[in-house]
């Protein structure tokens, strides 16, 4: 899908002039979102950019204890908010207006004036030109998350998990909020992947690996990262400094600049291809019919795309074998739901029963056609 164009954008004067909107999601609190906002934000700084950070956390806004802003008083001109500075970024938290309803305050007062004050601090905000203004969105994929989505205008998403078991779920989860509104997940940050040992060097996987690959494989996510758990991170975070702008050399921070290019690069080539999944459907004498943004279109057999599949029911995960068995898939099969999972895959369920085919685009393109 191409980046989200809001009308909205038109009524939030604060926002007018702002590019490009990017939030940065997760399903949990704790995984590091914070974190890889701040730094993202710093690293697209540094290549140049005009970029601003917006906390919308009012649960439990962090920006005022990861970056230390000069001042920190709030001013207003022309009934609007005028954002704090750092480092050349403009931001802005709840964290900073006083007797704003962060901490327990929060936690009590219901979804719907939860999203008010959020869009309401977030569109009163002067934020002026920016290239990118990177939203540090309340973690988790409710209903707070998915009327916040609504209510602002966003261009894409990044979502941040952790290599723990049940993060493939999570990313599943939140790249579907996004995908509800239209907004594509142009990236997935696995944090904490690994603790890299200061003595021996090897990476030390606590938690298993596999989740990227997995994207790759089911969501056709290409631009997935892995950030290990660097002390440094964490201690620096606590001082008020992003590693990406204390220790530009960290290789954390290289791993950050590969985030703010790759974020970047997708944006512009979602733009510029007018963007969009190819369309998927089934036409009776023709088999599945896929239509590649060029208006080439492929028929493929469906029997034979019911056999691709690499669901875990149809291929074992950890060896790759398969578990299908060919022959078991009827001829006359055909689909029953076709609907796009993110911008980069398609999910079918089938005549068979099975529900959980989750082709990316780069398979079907590898298929014959028929
Ligand atoms: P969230 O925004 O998801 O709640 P935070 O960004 O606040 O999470 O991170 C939670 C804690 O984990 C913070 O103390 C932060 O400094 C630390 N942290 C995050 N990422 C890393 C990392 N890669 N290595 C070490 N500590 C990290």
């Amino acid at each position: 899908m191409p980046p989200r164009q809001n009308p909205l954008l038109n009524q939030s004067p604060g926002l007018e002039k702002v590019a490009t909107l990017l939030a940065v999601s997760s399903c949990k609190g704790g995984v590091g979102k914070s974190t890889v906002a701040v730094n993202l934000a710093s690293a697209l700084k540094r290549s140049g950019a005009r970029v601003g950070l917006f906390d919308a956390d009012v649960y439990g806004p962090s920006l005022p204890t990861v970056i230390r802003p000069a001042h920190t008083d709030l001013f207003s001109r022309d009934e609007l908010i005028l954002p704090l500075e750092y480092e050349g970024m403009k931001v802005m938290s709840f964290g900073y207006v006083p007797h704003a309803p962060g901490g327990s305050g929060a936690a009590i007062m219901r979804g719907p004036m939860v999203t008010q004050i959020i869009n309401q601090l977030l569109t009163g905000t002067e934020w002026g030109e920016l290239d990118y203004l990177i939203i540090d969105m309340p973690p988790g994929t409710g209903d707070v998350q998915l009327t916040l989505t609504q209510l602002i205008p966003l261009t894409a998403a990044i979502i941040v998990t952790t290599p723990q078991e049940l993060s493939f779920v999570d990313v599943v989860k939140g790249i579907q909020m996004f995908d509800k509104l239209k907004v594509p997940t142009v990236a997935v940050v696995e944090n904490m992947a690994y603790f890299a040992c200061d003595d021996c060097g090897k990476k030390h996987y606590l938690f298993g690996t596999g989740v990227r690959q997995r994207l790759v494989d089911q969501f056709g996510i290409k631009n997935s990262f892995e950030i290990p758990l660097v002390p440094d991170v964490s201690r620096l975070s606590d001082a008020g400094t992003p590693i990406v702008l204390e220790k530009p050399d960290h290789p954390v921070s290289d791993v950050f600049r590969r985030i703010a290019e790759s974020a970047i690069a997708e944006i512009r080539h979602l733009r510029e291809d007018g963007g969009g999944p190819p369309g998927v459907r089934f036409v009776i004498g023709r088999g599945v019919v896929v239509t590649w943004p060029d208006g080439r279109e492929q028929d493929i057999d469906p029997a034979e795309l019911r056999r691709s599949c690499r669901c875990a029911h149809c291929v074992e995960e950890m060896t790759g074998k398969r578990l299908l068995d060919p022959a078991s898939v009827p001829a006359d099969i055909y689909p029953t739901e076709i609907h796009p999972m993110g911008n980069y895959a398609v999910a079918i369920h089938w005549s068979d029963g099975h529900t959980s085919s989750i082709y990316p685009f780069d398979l079907i393109a590898g298929l014959e056609n028929s």
